[in-house]
């Protein structure tokens, strides 16, 4: 049994649009619909978990997809926390050995075959993540020069982007999760709270066009892809 948790509580607007991305259309289709048709088209996934913000109006109230069932959350200020409530929310038979996997409503380009290679890759183990490589040389800047300087260069080697989905195993996440909130700390992808339970996550290579809608050009470029993939449901 993989559930999936959709996380889609955040207020993002830094494109300036005056709903939170995940409500922004793409020919007709918010980005968060564009992303649960996605997942639920994946035949390993049994159902759908996606974790809303409190005073969401726009949520069209979906209880099922695909003919996999549709439940919702509400979420909280980081999206750790929403993850969290997303995890407590999902239905007791889903066993605390189950992978669970996390995707960001605000990556709809995301594509089924990726999500299939991170479950076989996962099998056996305490899960991983979606990864691309770094291609481009990075730069660290001179603290507080303005304008910026470069202060050096980083090695790219052995340096991935995180991705989503990330998968695992639902009790493990829970605790991880629930002990980076009582340390006070923010993870930003459930990796990190995996990591600090002392655990070396798997990294999949996953397509680079799994992009996470920030900026109005990410908006355009997902619609370019969409468009391409032609999987308008
Ligand atoms: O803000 P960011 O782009 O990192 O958000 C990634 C995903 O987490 C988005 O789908 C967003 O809606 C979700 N999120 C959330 N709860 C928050 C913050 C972000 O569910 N408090």
């Amino acid at each position: 049994m993989t559930w999936v948790i959709v996380p889609a509580a955040g207020s993002g607007q830094r494109f300036g649009a005056l709903v939170p991305k995940q409500h922004v259309l793409i020919d007709g289709r918010s980005l968060l619909e564009w992303t649960i048709g996605r997942l639920a088209g994946v035949p390993q996934i049994t159902g759908l978990l996606v974790v809303l913000a409190a005073n969401d109006a726009l949520w069209p109230g979906l209880q099922s997809l695909a003919g996999k069932p549709v439940l919702t959350a509400i979420g909280g200020s980081e999206r750790a926390d929403s993850v969290l409530a997303g995890l407590l929310a999902l239905p007791t038979w889903v066993q605390d050995s189950d992978f669970v996997l996390v995707h960001d409503a605000a990556r709809p380009c995301v594509r089924s075959s990726d999500i299939e290679k991170l479950l076989h890759a996962i099998a056996g183990t305490n899960g991983g993540l979606l990864a691309a490589p770094l291609r481009d040389t990075l730069k660290r800047q001179v603290d507080q020069s303005r304008p910026t300087h470069v202060e050096q260069t980083v090695p790219r080697a052995g340096l991935w982007r995180a991705l989503t989905p990330q998968a695992f195993r639902r009790a493990a996440l829970t605790a991880a999760l629930k002990d980076a909130k009582a340390q006070g700390k923010v993870p930003t992808d459930e990796a990190q709270a995996m990591e600090a339970q002392g655990m070396q996550p798997l990294l999949v290579e996953g397509a680079e066009d799994n992009i996470k809608v920030t900026t109005a050009h990410d908006l355009a470029f997902a619609q370019f892809l969409l468009r391409t993939a032609g999987d308008k449901k």
